[in-house]
């Protein structure tokens, strides 16, 4: 017997409850205010309570549909809920939004509220059933600040998964503009946009795929004396450039500023990605690479070619990188390396279980206390982002 949420709304408090049947991880991310968790476990049956009507409810109401009818045959008054736990939310969400009037001309635009809206709901559907994310998660991602510095290979996928996614603030420092020779591989770049600088023109594509979120545009190159000001605001990084200099720029000031921040690198066919959390005591870039090469001694991407899919890959695992820090679940690459060769999908982890004691940022005997003081080292950091 089906009961929709209009329904329970209309009985008293005390003669209900709801039974929330997904599962406990999913229950902790997110579920209907005073809901039993319980996973249509039979044998636990004695823990209900016979003097009131059950509510029960899953993701969409039909994986509950079958618990609730057992339940009747046991001798409750049992009942499922309608569009399962995603209607309970469309219908507070949107009693939520009338509350707050943050609906515009019918369209509902990017709230500062940590609330979702009904859009968002149905947006983020496939993500928020997760058990790992549920609507709290959504929340988190929602109130996340992520700033990707550099919208070429890898910052193109990383910025259009993480705005998909639905991370509420994303931040991209890129002060070239697009070339007819970016496009082989980064895709969030359009023929039409050619001569437009790239931070705009991600912005663009950005809003087009999802218009609850805010793009912070930085138009400008990533040098010792801004690198600070424009990670203080944010709560994740991810280092998608492909010069060394800006690298350990980034890596430092990250370090400094007890920032997390996720490394990649791309040549040819290979691709590598690590990440760096603060928290723990993991190495950070400096203590696996410690000096920045000479000038012209490893080749860069425009001398030796890259394949667009592999920065693709790479950028996406960025972005992944990035959502589950901001979730706090699953294991992140941190204190190691994943090195990945696209020609023979060849992909290992390669630990580096402590930090390098010699490390000149993060060591024993650190000797780089600020960037803007070290500035020296990082010139050449504004060369051309590709
Ligand atoms: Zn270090």
């Amino acid at each position: 017997m089906e009961i929709t949420v209009q329904q329970v709304e209309l009985l008293s408090d005390d003669d209900y409850i709801y039974l929330d049947v997904r599962g406990e991880i999913a229950y902790q991310h997110g579920h209907i205010p005073k809901a039993y968790e319980w996973a249509g476990d039979f044998s636990r049956i004695e823990e209900l309570p016979k003097d009131k009507r059950l509510i029960v409810y899953c993701n969409y109401g039909e994986k509950s549909a079958p618990i609730a009818e057992q339940l009747r045959q046991e001798g409750y008054e049992a009942f499922n809920l309608s569009g399962g736990y995603r209607e309970w939310l469309l219908h507070v969400t949107s009693q939520k939004e009338q509350m707050q009037d943050v609906s515009k001309d019918g369209r509902h635009l990017f709230s500062s509220t940590e609330e979702l809206t009904p859009d968002e709901v149905k947006r983020y559907d496939r993500q928020i059933i997760l058990p790992q994310v549920g609507s709290d998660g959504q929340k988190k991602l929602k109130k996340s600040k992520v700033l990707i510095i550099g919208a070429g290979g890898l910052g193109a996928p990383a910025a259009l998964y993480l705005a998909g996614a639905g991370v509420g603030t994303i931040g991209i420092v890129d002060a070239d503009d697009v070339s007819v020779s970016n496009l082989q591989r980064q895709i969030i770049h359009t023929t039409k946009r050619e001569g437009t600088n790239k931070a705009e023109s991600a912005k663009k594509s950005m809003l087009e795929l999802n218009e609850h979120i805010k793009v912070n545009t930085y138009p400008e190159y990533l040098y010792a004396d801004n690198a600070e000001e424009l990670f203080k605001e944010y709560d994740f990084i991810i280092d998608a450039v492909d010069n060394f200099e800006t690298k350990f720029l980034i890596n430092d000031t990250c370090v400094l500023l007890k920032k997390p921040f996720c490394h990649a690198g791309i040549l040819q066919f290979q691709g590598q990605v690590m990440t760096y959390v603060p928290e723990n005591d993991q190495p950070c870039y400096r203590c696996i690479f410690e000096e920045i090469p000479e000038s012209g001694s490893v080749p860069n991407c425009s001398q030796a070619g890259i394949i667009g899919a592999v920065a693709g890959i790479i950028g996406c695992i960025q972005a992944l990188e990035a959502i589950k820090y901001l979730l706090g679940i699953g294991e992140l690459l941190t204190g190691k390396m994943l090195v990945m060769d696209g020609l023979t999908m060849n992909i290992r982890i390669v630990k580096f279980p402590s930090k390098n004691k010699n490390c000149r940022v993060c060591g024993e005997h650190a000797d780089i206390m600020s960037v803007k003081e070290n500035r020296m080292e990082y010139v050449g950091a504004a060369c051309a982002i590709k």
